[in-house]
C-alpha cells in the first residue's frame, strides 16, 4: 500500500479513541531519529512518550531481543520461572533506591503494575481507599482511570469509575496565586493551598486513615505538567503514611529509570516508597512493567491471584536484561545530567531573552524531563509544537497548562541535542515574532 492510502487507512480503521500526533505512519527507528513511510525523517525527542529512553532500536537491546526469541519467547510464570525474568531482578535489586525494594512483580503496562500496587497494598493493610494527586496520570484501565486526574477526558463517559479514591493537591507552586509574589519559588508551608496540610485534612474530613491503603504519588508529575515536587515535600508525605499505616506507593512509571539523572527520581529526595512501579523505559519499548516492595508485603497475596498471561515476557525481559546492563557500561547518567543542562539552558536563554520572555510562565524538570510553560491564554506550546514539526522535530505538550514537555533519549548524542536546542530556539523565536 503507498504511503498516502496508508495513511487514509489508519485514519478509516483505527478506532479514534486513540488520539495521534500525525497522521504520518512511522517506518522506522534509529537512536534518536524516526523515519516516516513519506520518507520524513523526525528528530524525536518524545521516546514514543518516554519509553524508548535508549534510542530506537539500541544495538545491545534488539541483539538481547533477537537472542531471546530464538531460545524462548513465552514462558508464562505461572507454569515455571525463566531465565531472563530473573536475570532481570537480578540486575535490578541493585538499581533499586531502597534496599527493601527486593521483592518483584511484573506486567505489560504501567497500568497493569499501578493496579498490581493498589492490589498490593490493599491486601497488606486490608483497607480500601488510596489517595493520588491532582494532576496525576496513572493509567487509562478501570481501575487507573479513577485514580487519573490529569484531564478530565480520560475519565469524561465512562462512569461508574472504581470508588474509594480520593484526591490531594500536588504541590504546584508555579500556578498558586498566593505563591506568585515569591515567583513561584517559595515552597510549601505557608500557602492557604499548603499541600501537606491538604493531604492532613483529607484524611480528617474524607477517608479516614484507617480505611486509606496507600498515597500514590507521582515522584515527578508527568502527564500534569512535569511538575518535581519542592525538597521536604516527600518527607512529610512518608511521615503523615507511617503515623498512620498507610503505604506509600512512588509511581515512576515516566520519571524513573534515569529520565531525572538518577536512577530513579525519588533518590533526589532521599524517602523510602513502600513500593515502587515502573515500566515503559525498562525495556526500552518492548511491553514490560514492574512493580518492587518489601517481601512480606508481596508474600501477603494468596498464589494465583497476582500474574497475567504475558506478564514478564521473556523478550521483554531480556531486553530489560540488556537496558540495565547498558546504563552501567554506557554511563548514561552522566550523559542524562549533562545533556540535561544543554538543553534546560536552552529554556533558561528563551525566558530571559527580551523577544520571548513575554512568552514563558516557568521552566522546570529534572535531568531531562523537562517542560516549558508558557504563559496562559495564548495556545503557546501547541504553536511552538507545531513549528518543530515544520523543522523535523517531534515534542510533546502536556497537562491542562500551555505546557511543552522535552524528553529526548537519555542517550542522546551532544550534536543531536545541539540540533534540538536549536530548533527550539527558533521554533520560540518565531512564535513571539
Ligand atoms: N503512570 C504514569 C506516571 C504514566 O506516565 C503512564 C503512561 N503515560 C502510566 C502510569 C500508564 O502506563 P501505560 O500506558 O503503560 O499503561
Amino acid at each position: 500500500m503507498a504511503a498516502q492510502n496508508l495513511s487514509a487507512f489508519g485514519t478509516r480503521h483505527v478506532a479514534k479513541g486513540i488520539g495521534r500526533l500525525l497522521p504520518s505512519v512511522i517506518s522506522s527507528g534509529q537512536g534518536s531519529h524516526l523515519t516516516m513511510t513519506s520518507g520524513r525523517k523526525y528528530l524525536d525527542f518524545t521516546c514514543g512518550i518516554g519509553v524508548t529512553n535508549l534510542g530506537h532500536c539500541h544495538p545491545s537491546v534488539t541483539r538481547a531481543a533477537q537472542a531471546q526469541i530464538g531460545k524462548l519467547v513465552h514462558g508464562q510464570v505461572n507454569i515455571a520461572f525463566q531465565e531472563p525474568y530473573l536475570q532481570l531482578i537480578e540486575q535490578m535489586i541493585p538499581l533499586m533506591p531502597d534496599p527493601s525494594l527486593d521483592t518483584f512483580f511484573f506486567w505489560n503496562s504501567g497500568s497493569e503494575a499501578v493496579e498490581a500496587a493498589v492490589k498490593v497494598a490493599r491486601h497488606a493493610t486490608k483497607r480500601q481507599n488510596v489517595v493520588v494527586m491532582q494532576g496525576s496520570y496513572h493509567g487509562r484501565t478501570m481501575g487507573t482511570m479513577a485514580m487519573t486526574r490529569s484531564k478530565t477526558v480520560y475519565g469524561e463517559g465512562y462512569a461508574p469509575l472504581m470508588p474509594g479514591v480520593f484526591s490531594v493537591a500536588f504541590p504546584y507552586c508555579a500556578q498558586c496565586s498566593v505563591a506568585k509574589g515569591s515567583g513561584g519559588k517559595f515552597g510549601f508551608g505557608n500557602c492557604c493551598m499548603d499541600p501537606v496540610l491538604q493531604l492532613e485534612l483529607l484524611l480528617k474530613r474524607e477517608t479516614a486513615p484507617s480505611d486509606t491503603a496507600a498515597v500514590v504519588i507521582e515522584t515527578v508529575l508527568g502527564e500534569g505538567g512535569y511538575v518535581p515536587p519542592p525538597p521536604g515535600y516527600l518527607q512529610k508525605v512518608r511521615e503523615i503514611c507511617d503515623k498512620h499505616g498507610i503505604l506509600l506507593i512512588l509511581d515512576e512509571v515516566q520519571c524513573g529509570y534515569g529520565r531525572t539523572g538518577k536512577m530513579f527520581a525519588v533518590e533526589h529526595y532521599g524517602v523510602r516508597p513502600d513500593i515502587l512501579v515502573m515500566a515503559k523505559g525498562i525495556a526500552n519499548g518492548f511491553p514490560l512493567s514492574a512493580i518492587a516492595s518489601r517481601k512480606e508485603l508481596m508474600d501477603m497475596q494468596k498464589p494465583g491471584s497476582m500474574g497475567g498471561t504475558y506478564a514478564g515476557n521473556a523478550v521483554a525481559c531480556a531486553a530489560g536484561v540488556a537496558v540495565a546492563k547498558a546504563f552501567k557500561e554506557e554511563k548514561i547518567l552522566d550523559n542524562v545530567n549533562a545533556r540535561g543542562k544543554e538543553l534546560k539552558a536552552t529554556l533558561e536563554a528563551a525566558a530571559a531573552d527580551p523577544k520571548t520572555k513575554h512568552m514563558v510562565y516557568d521552566i522546570r524538570g529534572l535531568g531531562l524531563m523537562l517542560a516549558i510553560e508558557f504563559q496562559p491564554g495564548h495556545g503557546y506550546a501547541s504553536k511552538v509544537q507545531a513549528k518543530c514539526l515544520e523543522k523535523d522535530m517531534l515534542v510533546l505538550t502536556t497537562s491542562i497548562y500551555d505546557t511543552l514537555r522535552l524528553i529526548p533519549p537519555l542517550n542522546i548524542s551532544k550534536e543531536d541535542m545541539a540540533e534540538g536546542c536549536r530548533i527550539i530556539k527558533e521554533a520560540i523565536d518565531e512564535v513571539a515574532a
